[in-house]
């Protein structure tokens, strides 16, 4: 048993906000919930509607019979519309509205849309009518990554609520994840899951192994076949240019004794580049940036990787010969 929201990590504001609301009686009656994804807003979506629901606090109790249906997922006064394929339906709507026809059980009645932009146009249209006279006791709560993805009629019918990315410090004290996981999971929880993975541990170390092998110009065709394995996508293959851009910059910031080091736990790794000068260290870095710039050209991500390992190479290169 569990009350939802003591298990959202960040967001006190909102969340205390919308409690507020509830408890005063002037919650509007369709939220727009609207944030990056993975940040959480579907999590707070259900546990304000175990609050609506509660039969003895406007905060949610999580132990009364209408908390804990909500918690499973076997309430009669929630609907959950996700899309179908790519897009919610009219089908779907139109169950909902059946739904909706019928007489309430409980307190009150929450109709949660996930993907709210993925509604299509005659979805979104029966429902219009609806979101103007919900009816006593019922709301909504769309959920979507950007206001502009949704209808005007859709959006100027709703209460709009912001979410925003978490901080890194709020993930790190949040979740206890290291530093180096935080930065790339950019502020979403999803994304920093997937990252603290076994599977994603293999890839970080076998691409820092690639990245390590820029000392040696032997390694090349050895690092293409790595590229070509590790680089299964395009959304992958930007992953692998934002750690290298990370592995250069610990790189830079332990040759001045800066900290903090985003992959702490390779730095013994790192401490072989400790001889690369200040020159050096900026080449790297700007061949990283342009990796970045030509994946965003749409050139090749093979192409692209593999130009940055030689790059890179080369850069190195020059410097041992220049320090003789
Ligand atoms: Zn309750």
């Amino acid at each position: 048993m569990a009350r939802l929201l003591d298990q959202i990590k960040g967001h006190a504001t909102v969340i205390q906000n919308l409690l507020e609301m509830n408890a005063k009686f002037r919650l509007h009656p369709v939220l727009l919930f609207i944030g990056p994804s993975g940040v959480g807003k579907k999590k707070v979506a259900l546990g304000l509607a175990q609050a609506l629901v509660c039969e003895k606090t406007p905060n949610a109790c999580g132990i009364c019979g209408p908390c804990l249906r909500i918690e499973k997922n076997s309430s009669e006064s929630l609907k959950l519309l996700q899309p179908q394929g790519a897009q919610i339906k009219i089908e779907q709507t139109r169950e909902l509205q059946d739904w909706l026809s019928l007489r309430a059980l409980g307190k009150a009645r929450v109709v949660i849309l996930d993907d709210a932009d993925k509604l299509n146009v005659q979805a979104a249209n029966s429902l219009l009518k609806t979101l103007e006279e919900p009816g006593e006791n019922v709301f909504f709560i769309l959920i979507a990554q950007s206001q502009n993805s949704l209808l005007t009629t859709i959006r100027s019918r709703a209460q709009t609520v912001r979410f925003g990315a978490l901080g890194p410090e709020d993930l790190q004290s949040l979740t206890g994840a290291p530093a180096w996981a935080v930065i790339s999971s950019q502020g979403q929880l999803n994304r920093l899951s997937s990252l603290l993975t076994p599977e994603y541990e293999t890839f970080r170390k076998s691409w820092l192994e690639v990245f390590m092998s820029i000392q040696e110009s032997d390694k090349r065709s050895w690092a293409f076949t790595q590229v070509k394995e590790l680089a299964s996508d395009r959304e992958t293959a930007l992953q692998m240019v934002s750690l290298w851009q990370q592995f250069v910059r610990d790189i830079s910031f332990m040759s001045v004794g800066l900290e903090p080091i985003i992959h702490a736990d390779r730095m013994n790794g790192f401490k072989e580049f400790s001889h690369l000068s200040g020159e050096c260290i900026s080449e790297l870095n700007q061949c990283a940036l342009q990796a970045e710039r030509d994946l965003n050209g749409n050139i090749d991500r093979g192409i692209v990787l593999e130009n940055l390992w030689w790059q890179s190479q080369k850069s190195m290169a020059r410097s041992r010969h220049d320090n003789g």
